[in-house]
């Protein structure tokens, strides 16, 4: 048995923030994990895919080139470019990674069990720990479609290891990560095709958004079917490793053939492995793991971080719990609640929001103010000619702060940063008014935004 002033079961994104501070204060550390060092975000999330929307992107604008007087010629895609410059970004991000854990704290590779509350075995080895944090993250959900363990399917790791483009590639799933591949996978050239069982794709943002978002990718040429349900999968007999889907829309069944099939039906949490009985920690139905604002499960010295205790989807979520961790431990009083909300699907162009969306803001008791502008009215995105989208502001009446806002445009994922802070600082919504920007931006436009400001009808 070794014993350790912090056991850290697995390498999710709060790990170099956590390690590094209490390699600082001369902690013993062990550091476990099952598959590749760097988890889901370098592996097998944003590093990768933001690799692959830019050069989505750039196949999307040299196909447009004349709009902009620029002659192209002919557009080709070389995935196997595309893919090394994908695998140049995430193998050495977690190569080193891994390094440095293996020099700084004792590494242990392979999947941990608790024994007790204080001990956790990987393999032979029984580890005693003072404080466990588990950051285990999640995976993709495989649904209950009757005929899935028949057929060849791909989640976000397996979408991520084809090595040629797919003909016609089939996606279950109209939220962030489906919607990312899809919009990559098109501007490569493939035929792309969205299931999506509400009515609306991004249903977590509002009406008029999801719209939006609609519209800018059936420009593109990705089909959806709306409403839907997958009610079978079975081999396709016109692609040798493809898929037959069949949907159901109102009673109706229709059958359709892919090359291939990305499922994106959302994430369970890496807790099933953990054996968390023997420890006494708690967890949901679903599987997560509750917490404290502090990051504490139902077992007072061992930490749930990051996705795997249901309050962040996000990277920037996991390093938020490891900074909350970390000043619990030295005895400060930061909490998980205090973050606004904040996120950006990476389709283009990118949509970001902070805070609340109108939606919320209407279910809320609050007396709520709304304004807002095409990215059309925006010189910036006219001179880009990058003119879809919507910014949207909404301010709470009387004390003018700001609640939530969402840039759904070119640069949106940057500029919902400016209002990120005026939330986060409680800054009233005259602070941007009164700020200068530069021009010709996008974001010079957003201090005039509020000049519209309209109770919520
Ligand atoms: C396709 C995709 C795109 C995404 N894009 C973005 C984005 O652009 N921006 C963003 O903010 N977020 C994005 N995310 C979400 C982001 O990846 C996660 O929120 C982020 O990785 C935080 O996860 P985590 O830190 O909780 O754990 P993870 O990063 O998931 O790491 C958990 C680690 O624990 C290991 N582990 C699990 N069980 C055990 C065990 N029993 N023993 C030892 N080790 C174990 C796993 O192997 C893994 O390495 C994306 C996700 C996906 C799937």
């Amino acid at each position: 048995m070794k014993n350790y002033d912090v056991i850290l079961i697995g390498t999710g994104q709060a790990t170099g923030t956590v390690i590094g501070e209490l390699l600082g204060r001369n902690m013993k550390i062990a550091t476990i994990e099952s598959d590749r060092v760097g988890g889901s975000c370098v592996n097998w999330g944003c590093t990768p895919t933001k690799t692959m929307v830019a050069s989505a992107r750039a196949a999307h604008m040299a196909r447009r080139g004349s709009d902009f007087g620029v002659d192209v010629s002919r557009v080709a895609i070389r995935f196997d470019k595309v893919m090394q410059r994908v695998n140049s970004m995430r193998a050495p991000a977690s190569d080193g990674f891994r390094a440095w854990l293996e020099d700084a704290t004792d590494f242990y590779s392979g999947s941990a069990r608790f024994v007790d509350d204080r001990t956790v075995a990987v393999g032979d080895a029984r580890l005693r720990g003072e404080t466990i944090i588990i950051h285990t993250g999640t995976r993709a959900r495989t649904p209950a479609i009757p005929g899935i363990e028949d057929v060849v399917w791909l989640d976000n790791r397996g979408i991520l290891d084809l090595d040629s483009l797919p003909e016609h590639l089939l996606v279950l799933g109209g939220s962030y990560i489906g919607l990312e591949f899809a919009q990559v996978y098109r501007r490569f050239g493939s035929q792309v095709t969205v299931f999506e069982h509400n009515q609306r794709i991004v249903t977590r943002e509002d009406p008029d958004i999801s719209a939006i978002a609609f519209e800018v990718l059936s420009a593109e040429g990705i089909e959806f079917q709306l409403g839907v349900d997958a009610v079978q999968l079975a081999q396709s007999r016109r692609y040798p490793d493809g898929v037959a889907l069949t949907y159901r829309r109102g009673g109706q069944d229709t059958t359709i053939e892919g090359s291939h099939i990305l499922v994106a039906v959302g994430r369970v949490p890496n807790t099933s492995e953990l054996n968390l009985e023997a420890a006494g920690v708690e967890v949901d139905k679903r599987g997560f793991i509750p917490v404290d604002d502090f990051g504490r499960t139902s077992v007072p010295h061992i930490y749930a971080l990051g996705d795997v205790n249901g309050r962040g989807a996000f990277t920037h979520t996991s390093v938020h719990d490891g900074q909350v961790f970390l000043d619990h431990l030295w005895g400060g009083s930061r909490r998980i609640s205090d973050r606004t909300p904040i996120h950006s699907m990476f389709i283009d162009p990118p949509l970001a929001r902070v805070g609340m969306s109108e939606t919320e803001a209407r279910s809320s008791d609050k007396r709520v103010l709304m304004a807002g502008m095409p990215m059309s009215k925006i010189n910036r995105a006219r001179e880009k000619d990058e003119t879809a989208g919507l910014v949207k502001v909404l301010v709470e009446d009387g004390s003018n702060r700001l609640l939530g806002a969402t840039v759904f445009g070119v640069g949106g994922d940057e500029i919902v940063g400016m209002l990120a802070l005026a939330i986060q600082a409680g800054l009233p919504y005259t602070a941007i008014q009164d700020t200068v920007l530069p021009h010709p931006t996008v974001s010079e436009l957003i201090p005039w935004i509020f000049a519209d400001l309209k109770p919520l009808e």
